[in-house]
Parts: structure tokens; C-alpha cells; sequence
């Protein structure tokens, strides 16, 4: 073999591994634990990629003002989970603040992974239902509100979904995601009460599992305009 075939090959190999990498997670393999030092990865996406296909009508000053952290939730697995919320920069403290009240009080959620990623793409676009479908809590989207035309409370970074499952939007006869059912005794499921909802009610931020027709009764949406 000469030495560039040897360096051909080592290149091959090399890929081979990175492709392994890539598929299987961590090289070692193994599974994580699902510990607070070693939670199963819902989430890892860089800042590029969170906001790669963002619609192109986005101002300037709305994407700027968004931040992309990391969040630790247990899941429904009764495992610990990593996950990452794209949110306005001043409500950072706030649904961290919530997510560890979840935490403490064994509240699970599904994921919390941005509408941006690609799972969630519908012709292009970061698409909300995808996100609903799959039970996911997130924060960010630049979108209209739901059958409507005016930008959504998301689209500023200052409304975020969580447990989109047993938290649905209702409206009269429709309820999103479809088939999706409101029962509060469910684990992962806000009531006024539940110290979740609290936790986001006592910084400032209203639940619209509050309100009443014609407004849509959307169990999992918290928001915090921006009243200035
Ligand atoms: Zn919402």
C-alpha cells in the first residue's frame, strides 16, 4: 500500500468513525444515565443551526434579541433530560426559573428541543403543528398566531408552550394537537394551581389555560408581552 493510499484509507476510516459518531451519540456508545451529571441529550444544537430557516420576514432587532440555553427537565421516562429554549433575552431568568420548579416537583416534560429543528420542518419553514404533534415544550418562532394573521406572542421570544399533549389548545370544537386531551390529573399537566404555572404567574406572565371563549382556552401557553 503506498503512503497514499495508506492516507486514503486512514481518511475512509476516519469518516467511518465521525458517521458512527454522528449516528450513535457519544463514542463510548453507552447509554446515559438519566442523571443530573449525565442526562439524556434532547438537544445540542449550535446557535447556527437554531435559527437556520427563520422566516425571512424576522426583524433584525426581534432575532438579536433572542437567546439560545439550556434547559434540565425529568421526562416521562423518569430520567433526567437536556434540552435548549430559544427565548427573549429578558425572560431567560424566568423559564429557568420555572423549569427548575418542574424539576423539583417531578413535573416531567416530553422535550425541549427549538421549533428550528429540522423534525419540525414542514416546506421549509419551522412549523408549530410538527412541534405540538410531538409533545414538545418550546419557547421562540416568528409565526402568526394560530388561525390568525398578527405575529404571535412566539414570535417575540415572549410566549413559550409547554407539554403541548396534555396541554391542548381548544377552540369550540377544535383542539390542537388533534386528539390530544385535557385531563388534570395527568403528570405533565398545568392547573392554576400546579406550582409550574405559578412559578411563571408570580414573575408577571399570564396562562391562557385561563381563557374563555372567544379566546382559545390553550392550556399549555404561558406569555409575557412586552407592555412598553
Ligand atoms: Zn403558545
Amino acid at each position: 500500500m503506498t503512503s497514499n493510499r495508506l492516507a486514503g484509507a486512514w481518511r475512509a476510516g476516519m469518516l467511518a468513525a465521525m458517521f458512527v459518531a454522528l449516528v450513535a451519540g457519544p463514542a463510548t456508545g453507552r447509554e446515559p444515565a438519566g442523571t443530573i451529571e449525565d442526562p439524556v441529550i434532547d438537544s445540542a444544537m449550535t446557535e447556527a443551526e437554531a435559527f437556520e430557516g427563520l422566516r425571512p420576514g424576522c426583524p433584525e432587532e426581534i432575532r438579536k434579541a433572542q437567546r439560545l440555553f439550556d434547559v434540565t427537565y425529568l421526562g416521562f421516562d423518569g430520567k433526567i433530560h437536556k434540552g435548549q429554549i430559544v427565548a427573549h433575552e429578558e425572560l431567560v431568568d424566568d423559564i429557568r426559573h420555572a423549569f427548575a420548579v418542574a424539576l423539583r416537583e417531578k413535573f416531567p416534560m416530553q422535550s425541549a428541543i427549538p421549533v428550528s429543528h429540522p423534525r419540525f420542518r414542514k416546506n421549509g419553514f419551522w412549523d408549530d403543528d410538527l412541534s405540538m404533534e410531538a409533545n414538545n415544550t418550546s419557547c421562540f418562532n416568528y409565526r402568526p398566531v394560530t388561525g390568525g394573521t398578527r405575529i404571535s406572542n412566539h414570535g417575540y421570544g415572549r410566549a413559550i408552550d409547554v407539554n403541548t399533549v396534555q396541554n391542548p389548545y381548544v377552540k369550540g370544537k377544535l383542539v390542537l394537537p388533534p386528539g390530544a386531551k385535557y385531563d388534570p390529573e395527568a403528570p405533565g399537566t398545568l392547573t392554576r394551581d400546579h406550582p409550574v404555572t405559578r412559578a411563571f404567574v408570580e414573575r408577571g406572565w399570564t396562562w391562557a389555560g385561563e381563557w374563555k371563549s372567544p379566546s382559545p382556552t390553550d392550556y399549555q401557553h404561558f406569555e409575557k408581552p412586552d407592555r412598553r
